[in-house]
């Protein structure tokens, strides 16, 4: 079994190996005619489960043809123009590259001494995401999981930031679009059920900030404490950016921690053409950042950004063991000084190898691609009376629903939609997101593939009107 461990004696195991799952990776993306099987939980259970994990192959061909039944013949192809469903975004090769790289050498970014370069470069990365913020001379982060948990460690750091020992009396403040993981943390962090306050959006998604601007001064009459302000630069839905330096203001007069959730919109960091659509985020306290939505990183790429580096001793702890505290008079740089997790993917990798590649002008022009592309879906969206559009994108989702010429009753409007969306999906045509929207059902398009094309959009949008007429055709037999 000793063959098994990646060594200097096994070189030529390992090369047979990885290329073969890469060869298989690749003839797949190669012969892949849509974005996903349409294959049903039900469906694919029994063949996951016929696996006996106590009988192994002892075979990596044998076990690869295996993961073709498994795995890779239903799963859900992001690369596909034409999944159009959630933040998921094709990725780019030289950070699948680095993935390959960084499982195999397997860093762990918690200390210097079990990543050296790696810790030094996850540092670069973060002092040049800070800098296209604009957080100035003092920032510093760190690589995370993901948005979520992004958001749960700056909300950390603004509680412990407001220096109140009740935690009943702290309040946050975030859009009734912002994301459910602002929720989730605060339930974390030991704040009390309702301590999220819900400021209204306008017509655009964006957060009222007059309505915050009520809800701070109320806040402050009632004698609670303001924790954060979470501004989203990316609404999940729709994409829309709260008005940062309006709320920046604000922060600045009620005393309060800016925090911006930009896990989607960070993407303009890189843009050449859209960047003052962020405009006022370098007066946030914290940033959140997800690159595996907007910069065509593999999962898992996030980090949180702080203005203050200093307030990332609010995650400090030491162990002997680990990160003794003389290490930090010795300016040795272990990274679990300012995470809240301890062993570490070196996720950085995958975005300096793209940014040694292709460059942050290359990454922001993909998304550039994306955000144009949704304008114009909007423009044909508006323009067809088949379908109700939700707002103009200011990034590259699209908020729409069928709405037949013929039929009233919005609750059957819903269930058209509905079905619409699953119809769709049952025949792997094409894949759509869903949601609710001012008690409506409604269905989304994430665009993240510079790939599709607006006649990808169009015949989509086709399918999915033929999917809900039939839906409503079969009611109205079954009425008669
Ligand atoms: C996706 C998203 C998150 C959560 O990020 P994960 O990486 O999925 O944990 C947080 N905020 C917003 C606005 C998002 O779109």
């Amino acid at each position: 079994m000793r063959s098994h461990l990646l060594n200097d004696t096994t070189a030529e195991l390992y090369r047979s190996s990885v290329t073969e799952g890469i060869e298989r990776v690749a003839a797949k993306l190669a012969t892949t005619s849509r974005p996903f099987t349409g294959v049903t939980p039900d469906a694919l259970s029994p063949t996951v489960d016929a696996v006996n994990l106590d009988e192994p192959l002892h075979d990596t061909i044998a076990a690869l043809d295996e993961l073709e039944d498994v795995y890779l013949r239903d799963a859900v192809y992001f690369h596909h123009p034409r999944y159009l469903a959630h933040l998921n975004c094709p990725v780019v090769i030289p950070a699948v590259l680095g993935e390959a790289v960084l499982s195999a050498v397997n860093s762990s970014l918690d200390t210097w001494d079990q990543s050296a370069g790696g810790t030094l470069i996850e540092r670069k990365l973060i002092d040049w995401t800070a800098a296209r913020i604009g957080l100035g001379p003092a920032a510093d982060g760190v690589f995370t999981s993901g948005g979520s948990q992004s958001n749960l460690q700056a909300l950390l750091l603004a509680r412990e930031e407001s220096k109140t020992e009740d935690l009943a009396r702290l309040r946050i403040f975030a859009s009734e679009a912002g994301h459910f993981s602002v929720q989730k943390s605060a339930k974390l962090l030991g704040l009390p059920p309702g301590c999220v306050v819900t400021i209204p959006v306008d017509k655009d998604k964006r957060m009222r900030t007059l309505a915050l601007a009520a809800e701070l001064e109320r806040c402050k009459a009632d004698d609670l404490v303001p924790m954060a302000v979470v501004a989203t630069a990316g609404t999940t839905d729709f994409g829309s950016i709260d008005p940062l330096p309006e709320i920046a203001e604000l922060c600045a007069q009620y005393d309060t921690w800016m925090h911006v959730d930009a896990a989607y919109g960070c993407g303009l960091l890189a843009s050449r053409t859209r960047r003052d659509r962020l405009d006022g985020i370098e007066r946030a306290d914290s940033v959140t950042v997800d690159y595996h939505k907007s910069f065509f990183q593999p999962v898992s790429s996030s980090a949180v950004l702080v203005r203050d580096g200093a307030t990332l001793r609010h995650a400090t702890y030491h162990a002997e063991y680990l990160n003794p505290r003389r290490t930090v008079a010795e300016r040795i740089p272990n990274q679990v000084d300012k995470s809240l997790q301890t062993t570490r993917r070196f996720d950085a990798l995958k975005l300096w190898l793209t940014l040694r590649v292709m460059g942050a002008d290359g990454i922001g022009g993909l998304f550039d691609e994306v955000c144009e592309l949704a304008h114009q879906a909007w423009e044909v969206l508006a323009a067809d009376p088949r379908y109700d559009v939700v707002v103009e994108p200011s990034l590259s989702t699209l908020v729409y629903r069928y709405v037949p010429a013929t039929v009233t009753d919005p609750a059957e409007i819903d269930r058209a939609n509905l079905y619409a969306r699953k119809a769709l999906s049952a025949s792997g045509d094409a894949v759509v997101a869903g949601t609710k929207t001012g008690g409506r059902q409604y269905l989304k398009f994430t665009l993240l593939n510079p790939e599709t094309t607006l006649d990808d959009i169009k015949a989509v949008l086709d399918l999915i009107a033929g999917h809900a007429e039939q839906y409503l055709g079969d009611t109205l037999d079954r009425a008669s």
